[in-house]
């Protein structure tokens, strides 16, 4: 299914854990317009980065939330986030840095860049947190810091 021009619902399913442990990773229906809401800001990103973007983790059931863990995974359990990769543009540092003046414009409701166990990726959602003071963020192993730090 088609979720916006370039984003598929298998794509913002797609989970190798959810294959690996035999985990239904299917949305239930009522979370399908939050999940078209994400592939609409991802689109803006998009647009914005002018690459394709790659979507390393979207939807995730509540069972397959528990097998990844993760300090801001409930915006996946509800269809409102997404971490993502835009290897043609640059490095996840490279991309968070481009979307942290842009989060109003973009509609992003929370912007992290996070590196965590030798790994490093963008989180955004469409949910604004409710201190908007979490809105930019960046989560290492060592903790959560405000605004975007470069990771080497
Ligand atoms: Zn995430």
């Amino acid at each position: 299914m088609q979720l916006s021009p370039h984003f598929t619902l298998a794509e913002l399913t797609a989970s190798n854990k959810a294959r690996a442990l035999g985990l239904d990773n299917t949305p239930a229906p009522e979370l399908l317009p939050r999940l078209i809401l994400l592939a609409e800001m991802l689109e803006r990103i998009r647009s914005t980065l002018n690459v394709p973007i790659t979507v390393t983790s979207g939807y995730r059931s509540p069972q397959l939330n528990r097998a990844v863990g993760g300090v801001t995974s409930s915006d996946h359990t509800q269809g409102h986030a997404a971490d993502i990769l835009a290897p043609r543009y640059g490095t996840a540092s490279d991309v968070a840095t481009m979307l942290a003046p842009l989060v109003s414009v973009l509609g992003i409701g929370q912007l992290i860049l996070e590196g965590i166990g030798g790994k490093q990726w963008v989180h955004v959602s469409t949910h604004a947190p409710e201190k908007s003071i979490n809105r930019v963020l960046t989560i290492t192993d060592r903790g959560a810091q405000p605004g975007i730090v470069r990771l080497s």
